[in-house]
């Protein structure tokens, strides 16, 4: 099961909470009404498999029909027809045409979400061409093609539930999960949770569903350990080094796992482009090939998940750069190290994640120069290549990693409080889960990469924290 969500608006405030086991007097306890997604793995029977084939395929027609009615108008008169024009439309239509008449066989939701997708796809081509809309430039919306687009289709309304191992949906009843959905199923039963919509989709050869649910989330108003800070920068030699405000230095390998596969995905794809088109052993390799991606895909999604989890746990304050990963994968030596990292996924995890836990996940700014700045004494290289893994300052002798050096200057930035941008891209703000971003105390703190050394080689890292990191943490002195 996978989580993931975002937080939507702030309910009301509780005193007196403990957090996992650690008691900690009075602390404001904040319950949040946060939109996220339980997403279940299915384990359908053959003749549930061929209703969700057939879902999928009406939900495919309905946007095809949809988007084939909206050119032929907007060809006529200029304009296209609404999502609920549609819905109303069709309902005219599937009744009258016998050719239609197969409509029945299939929920009534799934015509009328594929309009919304639709009008909101138009809606969204229009935006962005008139720039009003972020992102790069979108299309005209196309059409879909069976076994070229995702299979997949929505339920906005009507029974769906879950209890132990099943979950049941509209029209198509109780369908066996893969795993457990207790933790949705407890959320329901004590009215914590409320699922807004069911989105079933096929990933290889394994189908799932996905709710989209309202949950009141407890979020501690301070964090369990106040003004703990962490720099993390992200690379490509290792998926992420973290150095926090003791010290202590963590680095994450990263799993690479679309390289480790590498080998495999050339055999497999090779197989693939020789077997005859169209057929049935053409068909099982592109089978083998998708497993073999959904399997890369899941890996890389676990390590991010777990680095993630035990970066929000253990700090208040998580800074991370804001990298141009578009223009990184634009340029084709960089893009596959660097898509396989998924360093967009990092951010989106530690936004919702910090918030979960009452910190903060401060973003840099994207021109401020974490890797070319000296931790010890301030000064600014002018220019440094990417080959050069090992940081040396002429002014003040400092040698470091690299990735070091840069993970100290983003962690130094909470502290200063410059350049603070949140990650919705304006001023810092408290996020409605976040934490009133005023200034970390300076303290007792020591400056310069001397306490970082001594730390680090006293062994400082996990000292005495509940959490441990569950990686393979390197010291470097
Ligand atoms: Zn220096």
């Amino acid at each position: 099961m996978r989580i993931c969500g975002c937080v939507s608006s702030e309910l009301w405030r509780r005193p007196g909470f403990t957090d996992r086991g650690l008691s900690v007097a009075s602390v404001t306890v904040r319950v949040v009404m946060v939109t996220q997604a339980y997403r279940f793995a299915l384990d359908p029977t053959p003749r549930q498999k061929q209703a969700l084939c057939s879902h999928a395929g009406a939900a495919r027609f309905a946007w095809n029909w949809g988007l084939d009615a909206c050119r032929d108008r907007h060809d006529a008169e200029g304009k296209w027809w609404s999502g609920v024009e549609l819905h109303r439309l069709w309902n005219q239509v599937k009744k009258t045409n016998p050719a239609l008449g197969w409509w029945s066989e299939n929920s009534k939701c799934v015509y009328q979400e594929a309009f919304r997708d639709l009008d909101r796809a138009l809606r969204d081509f229009v935006r962005s061409r008139n720039g009003t809309r972020e992102g790069r430039r979108l299309g005209f919306p196309r059409f879909k093609k069976r076994g070229r687009c995702r299979d997949s289709f929505r339920f906005g309304s009507g029974a769906m539930r879950c209890a132990g191992r099943t979950v049941t949906l509209p029209r198509l009843g109780t369908i066996a999960t893969h795993e457990s959905t207790r933790k949705l199923a407890r959320r329901l039963g004590n009215g914590t949770a409320r699922i807004l919509s069911a989105t079933v989709s096929r990933a290889a050869h394994r189908w799932f569903v996905s709710f989209t649910v309202q949950v009141d989330r407890t979020v501690p108003g301070r964090h369990a350990r106040p003004g703990s800070a962490v720099g993390v920068d992200l690379g490509v030699k290792t998926l992420l080094t973290a150095v926090d405000d003791h010290g202590g230095v963590t680095e994450i390998a990263g799993p690479k796992a679309l390289r480790a596969g590498l080998r495999k995905l050339q055999r497999l794809s090779k197989a693939h482009s020789r077997a005859q088109r169209g057929s049935a052993n053409r068909a099982k390799a592109a089978g083998r090939l998708a497993r073999h991606h959904a399997r890369v895909a899941n890996v890389r999604a676990d390590a991010l998940h777990k680095a993630t989890t035990a970066l929000a746990a253990r700090y208040e304050t998580v800074v991370v750069e804001d990298l141009n990963v578009t223009g990184m994968v634009a340029n084709r030596r960089m893009a596959r190290a660097v898509a396989d990292q998924g360093f967009a996924a990092v951010r989106r995890m530690l936004k919702y994640k910090t918030g979960w836990n009452g910190g903060r996940l401060v973003v840099a700014d994207r021109w401020f120069p974490s890797s070319k700045t000296c931790s010890g004494c301030g000064g600014r290289k002018p220019s440094l290549s990417l080959s050069e893994r090992t940081f040396r300052c002429e002014a003040c002798d400092l040698v470091l990693g690299r990735d070091v050096n840069a993970a100290i200057n983003l962690r130094d930035l909470a502290a200063s409080g410059a350049e603070r941008r949140n990650a919705c891209g304006g001023d810092a703000r408290p996020g409605p889960a976040g934490q009133p971003p005023g200034k970390q105390e300076p303290g007792n703190r020591e400056r310069g990469q001397d306490r970082d050394r001594r730390r680090a080689s006293d062994g400082y890292p996990n000292s005495g924290y509940p959490y441990p990191l569950t990686f393979q943490v390197t010291v470097t002195s």
